[in-house]
């Protein structure tokens, strides 16, 4: 008892402590814990944590002792007790990962650049023609005249001053909202295209919002305006309603009214934004750096393989550099620009296609060079490890929900066992319907999970696309978790854990993976053939699907009487229904259902038949007999008794 007070006392201290910010111990938790197991790492009882994540805002279905937090949620509950939390995230992408350097103030260091311009605006506004018109005029500028391939962004020389300016090429582009999602802006300028005679539309203000979201400065460039329909004037004003002031409007926003179908004003519109990148004095480090560039698109090349666009932020790519973007990691083998045009080395504000990835990079990633191979490799690998931890975590979040509904889904069964124990009277009837109309939860697709591991990206790709096609309302699979490579211990305790297939495409299975998934019961399936694997995960969901149930009345029975009789040898009475066979026939144990006044009172087994004072095994139409149900007696004379049969026939999807 004293023991215990002083531990209260004790934990009170240290919650007090850690409001202040001080901690009293520290504790190392795993990436994945259980409330029990938490209680336990923190030396207090499960209630006493129970009460903190209560107060903490957990749910009711959170506090049970299986619910599994993950290592943040862990570490804030900790925090409440007083402890401090050893190696958090951050530390450990201090110590394994790496980031972009710090921006230098020394000024000599800097050169000047290209700008980087991205055309915005409504759709049918013509950024697409002013980019050809641009990308036209840049090739029929350049030695290569003619030859061109897509790269996701390209270069201008201006006419007048012979200035560089990178365009991106990607508006409303998958791969340029993918970067503004994940919040890379590598953009200096916007050109925001305005339809003469359209005006400002929902684009043309997402487009001024995201620019004043990310500070980005806009020219307008006022197009179609060879329609003698346009009406500049009106898109000025209604472009100063949304906070984009014109020089005729007070502010220095420039506008050029250009037409990019014949090409007016293009000159302009490109000297605007040299003046403009003047003005901003866009500078970056070329040498003695480690280079910096942001991944524009990727693909996988006919015979070349993983080719990215970078467009390169800081010092100078060359071939031979070692980079690292997002999970993945080259050492340039090739550098080629638009015009296919091999390439040596490449200065910040330039786009240039990178050979030589390990794998895809995806659009946005940051790029980072490193000086060793080795280093490329432990940071990718720290990546990779954190990313499937991350996944890890959704998957615990799904698995706790599907926790958390299957026991209310047993609630639900134990009350309707309940129902059905005690007869079905008119109250109890309403009750029952009642329950099966809360009982949505049953009516949810069930959730088959699958784990994939196929031989290249793109295949997996296809199988991911494939398996998730497959499914209906009632039954739909789940991959959750895909890599290339063949299975491993970890994939087996992933399937383990979410009672998953796995599914293999193309890879070998190791023998020691096989023979370990055995004894650990998790299926291993090997294809070769997408069809058939299509086929064999339809199967494996179909086995899901419940059975249709065809009912056939194999009997009639009427109820004529109630009597009550008492067992000899027990002393105990029980009530026997009187009956007389109207068709058909009935058996012991076979299935009934009482109707009162076409209302189910009952539906359950007969439990046994009588004729005279002996025990049948069956009655045949015509005869009398006594009859008694298992578990219900609530007959009365009336009652009409109909024999059923049930036939399970199997679903296919
Ligand atoms: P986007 O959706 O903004 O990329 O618009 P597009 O570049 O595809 O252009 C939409 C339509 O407007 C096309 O039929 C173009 O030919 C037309 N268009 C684009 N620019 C001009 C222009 O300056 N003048 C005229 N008359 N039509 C244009």
């Amino acid at each position: 008892m004293i023991r215990r007070l002083i531990g209260s006392d004790r934990r009170l201290l240290t919650r007090q402590f850690s409001h202040l910010g001080v901690y009293y111990k520290s504790v190392k938790l795993s990436n994945f814990v259980t409330n029990a197991n938490l209680a336990n790492q923190l030396n207090i009882r499960y209630n006493s944590l129970s009460k903190v994540l209560k107060n903490l805002g957990f749910e009711d279905n959170q506090l049970a002792s299986d619910y599994i937090l993950d290592n943040e949620t862990a570490g804030l509950v900790a925090q409440e007790f007083g402890y401090s939390v050893i190696s958090s995230e951050n530390e450990n992408d201090l110590k394994h990962d790496i980031q972009a350097a710090e921006v230098t103030t020394d000024s000599k260091k800097l050169k000047p650049r290209p700008p980087i311009v991205t055309i915005m605006g409504h759709v049918d506004h013509g950024k697409t023609t002013i980019l050809d018109y641009l990308r036209k005029s840049s090739i029929t500028k350049s030695e290569f005249g003619g030859i061109t391939q897509h790269i996701g962004a390209f270069s201008v020389k201006t006419p007048i001053t012979n200035k560089v300016i990178t365009f991106l090429d990607t508006p409303g582009h998958a791969a340029f909202l993918k970067m503004r999602e994940r919040g890379a802006n590598v953009t200096d300028i916007v050109i925001l295209v305005v339809a003469a005679d359209d005006s400002v539309k929902p684009q043309t203000i997402e487009a001024i919002k995201h620019c004043q979201k990310h500070g980005v400065d806009v020219i307008v460039a006022i197009n179609k305006c060879d329609k003698p329909n346009g009406e500049p004037k009106k898109v000025l004003n209604d472009l100063s309603a949304h906070g984009i002031f014109t020089e005729e409007f007070g502010g220095d926003i420039q506008v050029v009214r250009v037409s990019g179908l014949t090409g007016m004003n293009m000159d302009k519109l490109e000297e605007e934004v040299v003046a403009l990148s003047e003005i901003l004095d866009l500078k970056a480090e070329e040498k003695n750096v480690l280079v910096e560039g942001h991944v524009i698109e990727s693909q996988v090349k006919k015979g070349v393989g993983a080719a990215a666009t970078v467009l390169v932020t800081r010092g100078t790519l060359k071939n031979g550099c070692v980079i690292v973007a997002g999970k993945t990691w080259a050492k340039v083998k090739a550098l080629k620009n638009e015009h296919n045009e091999v390439v040596k080395a490449v200065k910040p504000g330039n786009p240039i296609e990178v050979y030589g990835w390990k794998d895809l990079p995806e659009a946005g990633d940051l790029v980072l060079e490193v000086k060793k191979e080795a280093k490329a490799k432990s940071v990718v690998a720290y990546r990779i490890e954190k990313h499937k931890n991350n996944k890890q975590k959704e998957e615990l979040d799904d698995m706790n929900r599907s926790r958390q509904e299957q026991r209310k889904q047993l609630e639900k069964n134990e009350k309707l066992k309940e129902l059905f124990k005690y007869g079905l009277s008119k109250e109890d009837l309403k009750a029952r319907e009642l329950e099966l109309e809360e009982t949505p939860e049953a009516e949810k697709a069930k959730v088959i999970p699958f784990i994939v591991k196929a031989d290249v990206s793109g295949s997996n790709e296809a199988i991911l696309g494939s398996i998730t096609s497959i499914g209906n309302e009632e039954v739909m699979p789940l991959v959750i978790y895909s890599e290339v490579g063949p299975p491993n211990e970890t994939d087996l305790d992933r399937a383990e854990t979410a009672g998953a297939t796995i599914i293999c495409f193309n890879v070998a299975v190791p023998k020691e993976v096989a023979s370990s998934a055995e004894k650990k019961g998790v299926k291993i399936l090997n294809f070769t053939v997408i069809y058939h694997l299509v086929e064999e995960v339809t199967l494996i969901l179909s086995s899901y699907l419940k059975p249709l149930v065809e009912t056939k009345i194999t009997g009639g029975v009427e109820i004529k009487e109630v009597f009550t009789i008492t067992n000899p040898k027990t002393k105990s009475k029980f009530k026997i229904a009187g009956c007389k066979v109207q068709s058909g026939e009935v058996e012991r144990n076979c299935k009934v259902m009482v109707k009162r006044k076409d209302l189910i009172v009952f539906k359950g087994l007969l439990e046994g038949i009588k004729q005279g004072k002996e025990d049948v095994q069956s009655a045949r139409k015509g005869t009398e007999c006594g009859i008694n149900f298992k578990d219900w007696e609530e007959f009365q004379p009336g009652d009409f008794l109909e024999v059923y049969e049930e036939k399970e026939i199997e679903r296919y999807l």
